[in-house]
């Protein structure tokens, strides 16, 4: 049985539920905050309700937004319209961001088929794209789903019916990670680096 007050087992069972914290961590958070000088609970509470309240997604490429308008990259008129990177999730985006160098706009899918999990090209954001693509202005889709055969699967259902709109579609390259030694890297990543390859520019 517990010795802790019903609020603190409260927050430490709300906190197991996330991934990578267990029992422990969380309660290690929670002894944490309770320590924490003035407001520091009280503003992490307003924080997750702020974010249960006002985060929604992008109406027009599905990124997270707030209070139902466009996020901050649709908002953005300095990105190019030009250019579409379909994505499988908010989080697949940001990576792509933090890497830099890409400004054209995106397109969040939400997942990638599954057929076996039920997940069919309906239960994505895939009408929605056609219709973004259909207004026109779009020169290029560069599918980046994941290197996993859902997101195979998914970027060629997309490239089947998008090539047809005479819009150049890309794939991101597969290859070796940076600072990788070949030894270490597995047969199919290999393969598919070789097959991807590129003529050498000094
Ligand atoms: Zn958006």
């Amino acid at each position: 049985m517990s010795y802790l007050p019903d609020a603190l087992e409260t927050l430490i069972g709300e906190l197991t539920r996330l991934p990578g914290i267990g029992r422990k961590t969380a309660q290690r958070l929670v002894f944490c905050l309770l320590r924490a000088p003035g407001e520091a609970p009280r503003q992490l509470a307003e924080a997750l309700e702020r974010v249960a309240r006002d985060v929604t997604f992008c109406p027009r490429c599905f990124n997270l937004a707030e209070q139902g308008a466009l996020c901050k990259i649709c908002a953005d008129p300095r990105r190019r319209e030009a250019v579409i990177c379909v994505v499988e999730t908010p989080t697949d985006l940001i990576a792509i961001e933090r890497a830099g160098g890409f400004d054209g706009r995106y397109h969040v899918l939400g997942g990638a088929i599954n057929p076996l999990e039920g997940v069919g090209p309906e239960d994505l954001h895939i009408d929605d794209l056609i219709s973004r693509l259909q207004e026109g202005g779009v020169e290029e889709l560069i599918l980046a789903s994941n290197a996993t055969l859902d997101g195979d699967t998914t970027a060629l259902y997309l490239a089947r019916i998008v090539q047809p709109l005479g819009i150049a579609v890309t794939r991101l390259a597969r290859g070796l990670p940076m600072g990788g030694d070949l030894e270490f890297a597995d047969e199919h990543t290999i393969s598919r680096a070789l097959q991807a390859r590129t003529r050498f520019e000094s």
